[in-house]
């Protein structure tokens, strides 16, 4: 947690639970990914944190965005972002959602299949289209699946089909994986594009840009590489698979950017035993699964939490939420502990929560309300 927002928490009341964002972090973060890899032009992916703060502050940086959706598109618009900054990236989109983002003047779409590429030429004509192939996403510890993507033989005739209907073949993208704590994980996806665009070369078509997706991981309960050593990895890979012919590169950073500019305020609900000599304790938080902690799910993020008695003796917890549903259960196998003294009542502080947590928190599921949230 930085000082601003411990000084904060301390000087004013808020209402638990409440996620307070350092906005100055956001700006940290944005210069580090701009000053370790100065060649890549630098997508927010909006759904990662879609704060107008947020959205604003990164528009003053001259940031560009990865918008998923025609809200997500106006909210950077709102923000004062250039249409031309916005790409639409997501790969499964309503063909009436194509012509609203071109109305609004989004030149740049993402596709991963002949059937929306269809769309895309019927309601964006002549706009810049990259295609997404399938990678592996093994390391990441909030892996995006099987779901976007296509293979490489077929990227390669969907563009050529794409440049047949009057598009602008842009370039190929691909995602790791989110919370992709491997820097080597790259290096895979960057060959198998160095591929595609050969193979388009020899058909005539040269593709200007290469989109390596986000996956950066946070700091959340372990630690992690510096964004330098993926920058390192990600950069001898492009000069390995492309010598000195480097296209453009984009990169699509989410939770490395706002992650760790966020602190999660809850308060402990009960502590309690299953068992009267049972070992471990049962924490009830006033947040949980439906609340805004969903990255929980499968014990996938593994969220630092402060109490008030740290540094006292600890002993075995598991961490539920506050609803009455059976699923709201935060850590049950992951082996988490917890000062011996935390009682109901007690304040504790949920760390690297300024990503992927507001938007994901339910509206109203068993009565509680959605996530506060305060930027700073
Ligand atoms: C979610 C998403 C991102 C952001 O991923 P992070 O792991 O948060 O960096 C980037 N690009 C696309 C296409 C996404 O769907």
């Amino acid at each position: 947690m930085t000082p601003k927002i411990q000084k904060f928490l301390s000087e004013t009341a808020c209402a638990s639970p409440c996620l307070v964002v350092d906005v100055d972090v956001i700006e940290r973060n944005y210069d580090t990914l701009k000053t370790e890899m100065p060649l890549a032009e630098i997508f927010y992916a909006v759904k990662a944190n879609p704060a107008a703060p947020i959205l604003e502050r990164l528009v003053g940086l001259g940031s560009s965005f990865d918008a998923a959706s025609v809200p997500e598109i106006l909210d950077c618009l709102k923000a004062g972002a250039m249409p031309s900054a916005i790409s639409y990236g997501n790969t499964v989109k309503k063909a009436g959602d194509i012509k609203a983002a071109h109305n609004l003047g989004v030149t740049l779409y993402a596709f991963d299949s002949e059937g929306e590429l269809e769309k895309l030429a019927e309601n964006a004509p002549g706009s810049r289209v990259y295609c997404r192939i399938l990678t592996e996403n093994s390391g990441a510890e909030w892996p995006l699946s099987r779901k976007f993507g296509c293979e490489l033989d077929m990227a390669v005739d969907l563009m050529v089909r794409a440049r047949d209907l009057g598009m602008e073949p842009h370039g190929i993208s691909f995602h790791v994986g989110s919370q992709q704590v491997n820097p080597d994980q790259w290096d895979i996806a960057i060959g198998r594009t160095a591929m595609v665009f050969s193979a388009l070369r020899e058909r005539g078509i040269e593709l200007k840009t290469i989109n390596l997706g986000g996956g950066y991981p946070a700091r959340y309960r372990e630690d992690i590489p510096e964004f330098s050593e993926f920058a390192r990895a990600i950069m001898a890979s492009m000069t390995k698979h492309f010598g000195n012919d480097l296209p453009n590169i984009m990169i699509e950073p989410g939770r490395s950017i706002a992650a760790e500019a966020g602190a999660i305020l809850s308060e402990v609900v009960l502590v309690s035993r299953k068992r009267k000599d049972a070992d471990r304790r049962w924490v009830y938080l006033d947040i949980g699964m439906f609340g805004g902690l969903a990255e929980t799910m499968g014990e996938s993020i593994k969220y630092a939490i402060k109490t008030p008695h740290d540094g006292g003796p600890t002993g075995r917890v598991a961490i539920a939420g506050p609803t009455c549903d059976g699923a709201d259960i935060l850590y049950e196998e992951t082996p988490y502990e917890m000062p011996l003294a935390l009682r109901s009542g007690d304040r504790v502080f949920i760390e690297s929560a300024g990503a992927y947590t507001t938007t994901y928190s339910a509206v109203n599921f068993n009565g509680f309300e959605p996530l506060r949230e305060l930027y700073i």
